[in-house]
């Protein structure tokens, strides 16, 4: 293909323009038949969102995506781009990438009878084939259709219905490839009624003046689910254009939460000179977990969704804050603690909206309860059946340790020594024998943190670790009170301690 450079050449190759649905649907089914993977770094969808997508590509549908946020719906629609042609012939120059052999424009249409064969055509590469755009209620029709300038027509003496006095909008832009609108329910009406003309009949009315426009685009969207429902925030024919309504949803296990936090977050840092990071299970598990935890908290409002980007860029945080405990301390090996994922609430409360009883406790409050709650659970899910008496017996015979996120590994080690039958919890986290000391640190963090979580010992920024305050002392645990009164367990059901 590269090697064609002209009309005359295009022509003789035999090359056949195809709609872009159909150009779509062409290379789907040639993946499909050679057992290609298809959308490549969505995980999680293969049996729900995957399937359904195929269909509607088959159907050469426009779609829309319904979902809450964080959930990939932009990087699903980014990734159909890797359906079309490599590149495709355009006349060079055409604002709307027309195509040689079919031009829609005036302006190609005389520069082809005039050069004829010898006019020297372009390729376009997949990328630019694709346009987005994210729906506010101030996008007018000139940023998505285009505009007219009556005077301007008027002196060049050209018709205002003739295309030449248009200047293009981003609809018209994405011209032969895909068009992709995010949270669609929040263009303003009207301009949904300009989409529907151009989706329906070609053609598209500006100022007032009827402006013909057979464009060839496939439309896909996005929206969440409560706005695109209610009533009247889609016009129902442009609804009832759409081809097919496709459902995202969050992780559905934890697994497969770990594999796209895994894949998306920045911790392999040593190209930049840092040290190795070496994260533990229980770390990526209590951060995934605070997640799921936040999309269950009846404090935390549903419809607009806890995104996929909390654990993200929580763990990227808890790497910074092992990052700069290692730095400090000129520790060769970075490796997080649970303790880290506390110094990571900048990254958690800005991630969810509240609901009114969240309000009253506070996001910093909400999101402390809701790490503590997933560090109870990931513990137990560790430590189920086995017998931490020992350890909350020293600390119930008056022993404490103050230890803090920036306690390095040696003295976290050093502190801990004396506390019977912790070094043992620590190792059954699974360190290998002759674990690094921050390896070992983090696990002694771990075992603490969890018997924290479960309200056998306390914890407070002055004091460190301590026994849990008991019922008869109660005056004294009127911090603690206030921390949360519960513990959830994996089954979701709620356990009360104390
Ligand atoms: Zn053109």
């Amino acid at each position: 293909m590269a090697a064609i450079h002209t009309l005359g050449e295009l022509r003789q190759s035999g090359y056949r323009s195809r709609p872009v649905k159909q150009e779509i649907r062409d290379n789907l089914v040639r993946k499909l038949r050679d057992g290609e993977p298809l959308f490549p770094g969505i995980i999680g969808y293969d049996e729900t969102v995957i399937p359904q997508l195929v269909n509607a590509v088959l159907s050469r549908h426009n779609f829309i995506l319904l979902g809450l946020r964080g959930q990939a719906k932009s990087r699903i629609l980014r990734g159909l781009t890797d359906l079309l042609d490599e590149q495709i012939p355009v006349v060079p120059t055409c604002e709307i990438h027309d195509d040689p052999l079919a031009p829609l424009c005036a302006a190609c249409r005389a520069k082809i009878a005039i050069e004829g064969d010898d006019m020297p055509i372009a390729w376009l590469p997949r990328e630019i084939r694709y346009v987005e755009k994210l729906a506010t209620p101030d996008v007018t029709i000139a940023d998505m259709v285009g505009d007219i300038d009556p005077i301007k027509a008027a002196q060049a003496g050209l018709n205002l219905s003739d295309e030449m006095t248009m200047h293009y909008g981003l609809l018209p832009r994405a011209n032969r490839g895909i068009f992709a609108i995010n949270e669609l329910p929040d263009l303003a009406g009207k301009i949904q009624v300009g989409l529907f003309n151009i989706l329906q009949e070609g053609d598209v009315q500006i100022k007032g003046y009827p402006i013909r426009l057979k464009l060839d685009v496939m439309l896909v969207f996005t929206a969440n689910p409560e706005d695109y429902t209610a009533r009247g925030k889609i016009i129902t024919p442009l609804k009832d254009r759409i081809g097919s309504e496709i459902r995202t949803h969050y992780p559905s296990t934890r697994v497969n939460a770990l594999a796209i936090t895994k894949q998306e977050a920045w911790t392999d840092r040593a190209a930049g000179g840092g040290a190795p990071v070496q994260i533990p299970d229980y770390v990526r598990e209590v951060i995934e977990e605070v997640a799921f935890q936040a999309r269950g908290d009846r404090k935390i409002d549903k419809r607009s969704g806890v995104s996929q980007r909390l654990p993200i860029t929580t763990l990227e945080l808890v790497v910074s804050n092992a990052e700069r405990r290692a730095l400090t301390a000129g520790e060769p090996l970075v490796v997080p603690r649970v303790t880290d994922v506390y110094a990571a609430l900048p990254s958690i409360t800005g991630k969810f909206e509240l609901e009114y009883e969240g309000e009253l406790r506070g996001a910093e409050q909400v999101a402390r309860d809701l790490i503590r709650s997933a560090v109870g659970n990931v513990f137990t899910g560790v430590f189920d059946g086995v017998d931490t008496r020992a350890v909350v017996e020293w600390f119930d015979l008056g022993g404490s340790l103050p230890l803090g996120d920036t306690t390095d590994a040696d003295e976290v080690i050093a502190q801990t020594r004396n506390v019977q039958g912790l070094r043992e919890l620590a190792d059954r986290v699974g360190l290998p024998r002759g674990a690094a000391a921050p390896l070992v640190a983090s696990a002694i963090d771990f075992v603490l943190e969890g018997l924290y979580a479960q309200k056998k010992i306390s914890r407070s920024d002055d004091r460190g670790y301590a026994a849990a305050e008991s019922a008869p002392r109660r005056p004294s645990r009127r911090e603690e009170a206030a921390i949360d009164e519960e513990i959830r367990i994996p089954s979701g059901k709620k356990k009360y301690y104390n």
